[in-house]
């Protein structure tokens, strides 16, 4: 099965209208790069200007479960489309441990953005204590089996295999690692999704840059890559999106 690759940037709480200017050259690269889905995820303040920018498809970080009511400081899904958000990223580590986000949680947040007409992006990883541990594969498959909405087709679904003692250290898993991890993703969306579960993209997320993004790409069933500190410029991140072409 050929799928074809994403590379999605998460600026997290960086960015500023002049910062938007670098997503000229990232828009440039998708271009050049056709084979390629490129996207960035900007704080949600910058959305709406990123999103009139050009052509790039751009997403959100997060989105609240219900489309509307009395949530105050939360966006909807809805809100998030009408805005010019193609994409959804949810249960990232760092909102699992700073808002102590549950499996639950992110399975509605996951239905909500597909209900929307969002591709939703799943987060799933393990701390660097359950790979000690011998617990990766079993953590991150009961993530999955929590977190992903039953049914869901695989236009609608991305999974980002990040681990969490790899983002934004600089330390990546081995090759063999992400291998044997994807591999394991792969074997669970099956269980869940049936037939559906090939087509499924399977991101890599972790400390991934230009010198180490084209040797990840070769690894069976990475199907391109969730990018944090290097999507924060074009220099950076078009080589990135150039590795995974
Ligand atoms: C991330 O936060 O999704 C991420 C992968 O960050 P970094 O690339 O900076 O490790």
């Amino acid at each position: 099965m050929t799928r074809r690759k994403l590379v999605a940037g998460n600026w997290k709480m960086h960015g500023s209208l002049a910062q938007l200017a670098e997503l000229d050259g990232i828009a440039a690269a998708a271009r050049a790069n056709r084979r390629v889905d490129v996207a960035i995820c900007p704080p949600f303040t910058l959305i709406g200007a990123a999103a009139m920018r050009g052509d790039l498809a751009i997403g959100a970080q997060d989105c609240h479960q219900n489309a509307k009511g009395a949530h105050t400081g939360c966006v909807s899904a809805e809100m998030l489309k009408e805005a010019g958000a193609s994409l959804a990223i949810v249960g990232h580590s760092e909102r699992r441990t700073d808002q102590r986000e549950s499996n639950e949680d992110v399975c509605a947040k996951a239905r909500a953005a597909i209900g929307a007409g969002l591709i939703a992006i799943v987060c799933v990883g393990e701390t660097e204590a359950e790979r000690d541990a011998g617990r990766a594969v079993a953590v991150v498959e009961a993530q999955l089996q929590g977190s992903i909405p039953a049914g869901a087709k695989a236009a609608e679904l991305v999974v980002a295999y990040e681990p969490v003692w790899a983002i934004g250290t600089g330390r990546t898993p081995t090759t063999g690692d992400v291998a044997a991890m994807h591999a394991a993703i792969r074997a669970k969306l099956g269980a869940l999704l049936g037939a559906e579960a090939d087509a499924v993209r399977i991101l890599y997320g972790g400390s991934v840059k230009p010198s180490n993004a084209a040797e990840l790409m070769t690894v069976a069933n990475v199907d391109g890559a969730l990018v944090g500190g290097a999507s924060l410029t074009a220099a950076d991140f078009v080589p990135i999106i150039e590795a995974a072409a």
